[in-house]
């Protein structure tokens, strides 16, 4: 007989997934930004528009995927996993903030 953890544990991995991809891009993106700005400093180039592209690219993704994972549904509640009401959401917590379902 499957343990708790197994039997949601695939929808749990989509929920970790969109979490670690939207701080990778949060995190990433400006470091990104920093060293395209260097690049174009020593080869004296205009490179504003590809710093444009990889700034809305990388914070469009990063605002996309903690969209996708703070209004996700816990598999065991059905509830928002990370969020209690409008206001009140806890985009680290490590367990469902209605059920306790642990997300890892
Ligand atoms: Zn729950």
């Amino acid at each position: 007989m499957p343990t708790e953890f197994e039997t949601y544990s695939a929808e749990l991995a989509i929920i970790r997934r969109d979490r670690r991809r939207s701080f990778l891009l949060l995190f990433v993106t400006p470091l990104a930004a920093f060293l395209t700005e260097i690049a174009s400093g020593l080869s004296r180039t205009n490179l504003q528009w590809v710093m444009a592209v990889l700034l809305l690219a990388g914070f469009g993704g990063a605002f996309a995927y903690g969209v996708k994972f703070s209004w996700s549904r816990c598999p065991r509640c059905r509830n928002q996993f990370f969020m209690k009401g409008i206001l009140r959401s806890n985009g680290f917590a490590r367990k469902c903030v209605h059920c306790g379902l642990p997300l890892s």
